[in-house]
C-alpha cells in the first residue's frame, strides 16, 4: 500500500528524516516508536502530504505522491489521519463532522453519507451523540469520533499520531479497543505512539527511529523483548 524510498526531510539545517525507507503492506500494521524528536510524526505528516519532501519519493498504491504535479487533497481522500488533537470542528455536530469529507469531497447524498455514517457511530457506541457538538463529549468519545471520520472515506491507510496522548489514563482503553477492532477487520495503519504496551498488542511489525532513521524493526517481539542495538536498549529501559 506504501511505499517510502530514501526519504529526507531538513528543517532549517536540521536533518529530521535521514535517507529512510519504509513499507507498509496491505492489512499491516507497522507501529513507529522512538525518543520525542526522532521525526515519528514528521514521516507521518511527509506520508500525508502534510510536509513536503527534501529528497526520495513516497508511493500509495503504486502512484508516485511525492511527484509534483500531484493534488494533495485528492491523495488525502485515500488516507485518513488522526492526531492527539482530535481535530473535530467544534461548530459542527458530531454527525456534520463524520459527513463532512463524503459530502464534499466524494459528493455522496446526505442520506448516504448519513446512513453510512451512523452505522460507524453504532459500531463505536456513539450513535446517541450523533446531534452533540464535541465540546459535550468525553476527551476519549472525541477520539473515536476523529477515528470514524478518518474511516468515513473508506482510506486505504490510516495514519494515527500519538492517538491516546491527550487523554486521561481511563478514556485511553476505549480508544484503543477501538483500534484493536480496526486492526482484526484488516485496515492498513501507519501508527506512532509512546505506549509500548499498545504498539507490543497490535503491530505487525515495529520500527525504532532515532534521529530520523530506522535503527531496528521487526516482529514486536523481536523489537521490544530482545532489541538487538544499543539504542534501542537505551529507549526501553529509560520508559519502561
Ligand atoms: P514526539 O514523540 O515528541 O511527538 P516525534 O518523533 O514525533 O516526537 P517530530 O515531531 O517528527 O518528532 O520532530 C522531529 C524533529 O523535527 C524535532 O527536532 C522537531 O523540533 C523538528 N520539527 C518538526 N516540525 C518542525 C517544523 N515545522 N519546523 C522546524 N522543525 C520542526
Ligand atoms: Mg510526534
Amino acid at each position: 500500500v506504501l511505499s517510502c524510498r530514501a526519504l529526507r526531510k531538513v528543517f532549517r539545517g536540521n536533518v529530521v528524516l535521514h535517507d529512510l525507507d519504509l513499507e507498509v503492506a496491505e492489512h499491516e500494521v507497522v507501529v513507529l516508536i522512538g525518543a520525542s524528536g526522532s521525526g515519528k510524526s514528521t514521516l507521518l505528516r511527509c506520508v500525508n502530504l502534510l510536509e513536503t519532501v527534501d529528497d526520495g519519493t513516497i508511493h500509495l498504491d503504486g502512484e508516485h505522491i511525492t511527484s509534483p504535479g500531484v493534488n494533495p487533497d485528492r491523495v488525502r481522500q485515500r488516507i485518513g489521519m488522526v492526531f492527539q488533537a482530535f481535530n473535530l470542528f467544534p461548530h459542527l455536530t458530531v454527525l456534520d463532522n463524520v459527513t463532512l469529507a463524503p459530502r464534499r469531497v466524494h459528493r455522496q447524498p446526505r442520506r448516504d453519507a448519513e446512513a453510512a455514517a451512523m452505522r460507524l457511530l453504532d459500531r463505536v457506541g456513539l450513535a446517541d451523540k450523533a446531534r452533540e457538538y464535541p465540546d459535550r463529549l468525553s476527551g476519549g468519545q472525541q477520539q473515536r469520533v476523529a477515528i470514524v471520520r478518518a474511516l468515513a472515506n473508506s482510506p486505504r491507510l490510516i495514519l494515527l499520531d500519538e492517538v491516546t496522548s491527550a487523554l486521561d489514563p481511563e478514556l485511553v482503553g476505549e480508544v484503543l479497543s477501538l483500534i484493536r477492532e480496526l486492526r482484526a477487520d484488516g485496515t492498513t495503519m501507519l501508527i506512532a505512539t509512546h505506549e509500548m504496551s499498545f504498539a507490543r498488542e497490535v503491530a505487525d511489525r515495529v520500527c525504532f527511529l532515532d534521529q530520523g532513521r530506522i535503527l531496528e524493526q521487526g516482529t514486536p517481539q523481536q523489537v521490544l523483548g530482545a532489541p538487538q542495538q544499543p539504542r534501542t536498549q537505551q529507549f526501553l529501559e529509560r520508559i519502561i
